[in-house]
C-alpha cells in the first residue's frame, strides 16, 4: 500500500481535524491522510488524487458544515469514486440526511460525535480492508473475464476451423463415394482374400461376365482362373503374386452364357507395411475387340513387325520366288534368352519395352526390300533374307547376336553374361532343294535354335542345307 491509497477526512472545525490527524496518523502505514476543512474543494481534491493514481478508499465527513451538508458532499464524492467507503461523523444529524447519505453515497457507517477512538479506528480499518478486498476481487474478476473471453474466442476459432475441416471432409467423402461408384460401374474389378476367396466384384464385372454377385462372392478365384488359363501360366501367376509382385497378362475368360471374352488382367497383392500379403486385387480390361482386330491384322501391335499370320504368307511366296530366281535364302528363328526371368524380375511392362527395342533393331538391320522381319510369338522373332552363300548368312547371324548383346540391356539373371542376349537357329534354303515345304523349314530352324540354347545361348547354330553337314558359330 505504498501511497496508492488516501483516507480523506472533511470537517469544518479545525480541532476535529487535528484530533483525527492525531488519532489516525500513522495508524494505517502507507496510507495518506488527507484533511480538508473547506468542503467546497472536496470534488477537486478527490479528482486530483485519482488523476495522480491515488485511490480514495475511505472518506470521513462531518454532517453540519457551512455551504453543504455532509450527505451532499459524500454523494458528490461517491459519483467520482463509487467504491469509496463513506463514513458520516456528526453530533447532530437528521434522519433525512442519513437516508440521503445511505442512498446516494452508499454510506458505510454513521458515527456519533464524540466518537470512541477505537470504534472509529476499527471502522476505518474495516472500511479500508473491505475496499481493498472488493478491488482485489474486481481485479480478479476482470482477469477471469478476460481469460474467459480469450478462451471463448479460441473455442469459437477452433469450432470454425473444425466446421471448415468437417465440410471439406464431407465433400472429399462425397467425391470418393462418387469415384467408387464410377469405378464400380466402369471397371472390371475383383478383390480376393488371402485364402483365395472372392470378397468383392464390381458391377461392371458382373455385367461383363453375366454372373451375379451372389454367384461370384465366396468362389475360389484361383480355381476359377485355372479353368481359363494353362497350367504354366497359372503357376507363373501364383509364383509372382506370392512373392508380393504384380502379374499382368492376357487371359481368356468365359461368361456365364458360355461366350468368351479376352481380358488384359493385372493381379496385384495388397501388401501391408510389414510385407504381409492381405489379399489380392484383380483389374481386367476387356480387350476382346482389340484381339479380334489383331487377329485380322498382319502387324504385331507391340513391335510393329509383321506377325505370324503374314509370316506364313510371305514365307511360302518367298521360297517359291527364291527357287525361281535360283537364290539362296537364310531363314532365322530368334528367341530371347531367359526372358521369363527378365519378366519376373523387371516386370511385364519392362519386358514389353525390350521386345519393342529388339523390334526396332531388327527393322533397322534388315531394311532392304528383300529382307523380312517377323514377330511370330511371345519373345520369338523370325528373319528371312537372301544370301550369296553360307559365309554371308553366318556373318549376318553372328553380327546380330553380337549387336543384341551390345545393346547392354541389364539382365540380372542373364546367362552367360550380365546383359540380355538372344539365341538363333539359322536354316539356309538352297534354291536347288526340291520338295521343301514351309513347315519343314520352320521345324528345322526350331531344332537349330534349340541346339543354340542347349549349347549355352547367346549364339546361333546354322544348317546350310540338307546335303551338307551342320556348322556352328
Ligand atoms: P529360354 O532362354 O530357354 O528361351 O528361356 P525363356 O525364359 O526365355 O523362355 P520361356 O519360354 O520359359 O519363357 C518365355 C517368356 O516370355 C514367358 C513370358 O513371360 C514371356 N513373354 C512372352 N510373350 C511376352 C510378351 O508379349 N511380353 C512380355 N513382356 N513377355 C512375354
Ligand atoms: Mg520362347
Ligand atoms: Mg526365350
Amino acid at each position: 500500500m505504498s501511497g496508492r491509497y488516501a483516507i480523506l477526512c472533511i470537517d469544518d472545525e479545525e480541532t476535529i481535524l487535528e484530533s483525527l490527524s492525531m488519532e489516525l496518523g500513522g495508524r494505517f502505514p502507507g496510507v495518506i491522510l488527507e484533511l480538508l476543512q473547506d468542503n467546497a474543494e472536496a470534488e477537486a481534491l478527490v479528482a486530483g488524487l485519482l488523476a495522480s493514481g491515488i485511490e480514495v478508499p475511505v472518506v470521513v465527513c462531518d454532517y453540519i458544515m457551512p455551504g453543504r451538508r455532509g450527505d451532499a458532499v459524500l454523494a458528490a464524492i461517491h459519483r467520482l469514486a463509487p467504491a469509496a467507503r463513506t463514513v458520516m461523523l456528526t453530533g447532530q444529524s437528521s434522519l433525512e440526511g442519513v437516508t440521503t447519505a445511505i442512498n446516494q453515497a452508499n454510506l458505510y457507517r454513521y458515527i456519533a460525535k464524540p466518537w470512541d477512538k477505537d470504534d472509529l479506528a476499527l471502522t476505518l480499518q474495516g472500511a479500508l480492508e473491505s475496499y481493498i478486498q472488493e478491488a482485489t476481487i474486481q481485479r480478479q474478476n476482470q482477469a477471469l473475464k478476460e481469460l474467459n473471453e480469450g478462451l471463448e474466442r479460441k473455442v469459437a476459432e477452433r469450432t470454425e476451423a473444425l466446421r471448415t475441416a468437417n465440410a471439406e471432409l464431407t465433400e472429399a467423402n462425397r467425391k470418393i463415394g462418387e469415384y467408387l461408384g464410377i469405378i464400380d460401374r466402369q471397371v472390371l474389378i475383383c478383390r480376393i482374400s488371402r485364402a483365395g476367396l472372392v470378397t468383392y466384384v464390381s458391377d461392371a464385372l458382373c455385367r461383363r461376365s453375366g454372373y451375379s454377385r451372389a454367384d461370384l462372392i465366396g468362389l475360389n478365384y484361383w480355381h476359377a482362373l485355372y479353368s481359363a488359363t494353362t497350367e504354366t501360366l497359372m503357376r507363373d501367376i501364383l509364383a509372382r503374386i506370392e512373392r508380393g509382385q504384380e502379374w499382368e497378362g492376357e487371359i481368356l475368360h468365359q461368361c456365364r452364357n458360355g461366350d468368351y471374352y479376352w481380358a488384359h488382367e493385372t493381379i496385384s497383392p495388397d501388401v501391408c507395411e510389414d510385407g504381409t500379403i492381405l489379399g489380392f486385387t484383380s483389374i481386367r480390361q476387356d480387350i476382346t475387340d482389340k484381339k479380334a482386330v489383331e487377329a485380322l491384322s498382319v502387324t504385331d501391335p507391340l513391335t510393329g513387325l509383321a506377325n505370324r499370320r503374314q509370316f506364313q504368307q510371305v514365307l511360302e511366296g518367298e521360297i517359291a520366288r527364291a527357287r525361281r530366281g535360283a537364290r539362296a535364302l537364310a531363314f532365322c528363328l530368334l528367341d530371347v534368352d531367359h526372358f521369363k526371368a527378365y519378366n519376373d524380375h523387371y516386370g511385364h511392362a519392362a519386358g514389353d519395352r525390350v521386345l519393342q527395342q529388339l523390334g526396332r533393331l531388327l527393322t533397322e538391320s534388315f531394311k532392304r526390300g528383300c529382307d523380312f522381319t517377323f514377330r511370330i510369338g511371345g519373345e520369338e522373332f523370325a528373319l528371312l533374307f537372301p544370301v550369296h552363300d553360307a559365309e554371308e548368312a553366318a556373318a549376318t547371324a553372328a553380327a546380330l547376336v553380337t549387336q543384341v548383346e551390345a545393346q547392354a540391356i541389364e539382365h540380372a539373371f542373364g546367362n552367360p553374361g550380365p546383359h540380355l542376349t538372344i539365341s538363333m537357329g539359322v536354316r539356309l534354303i538352297d534354291p536347288a532343294e526340291h520338295a521343301l515345304d514351309m513347315d519343314q523349314v520352320f521345324e528345322e530352324a526350331d531344332r537349330l535354335l534349340y541346339r543354340a540354347k542347349r549349347e549355352g545361348r547367346n549364339r546361333f547354330v546354322m544348317h546350310d542345307g540338307a546335303l551338307r553337314p551342320a556348322g556352328t558359330a
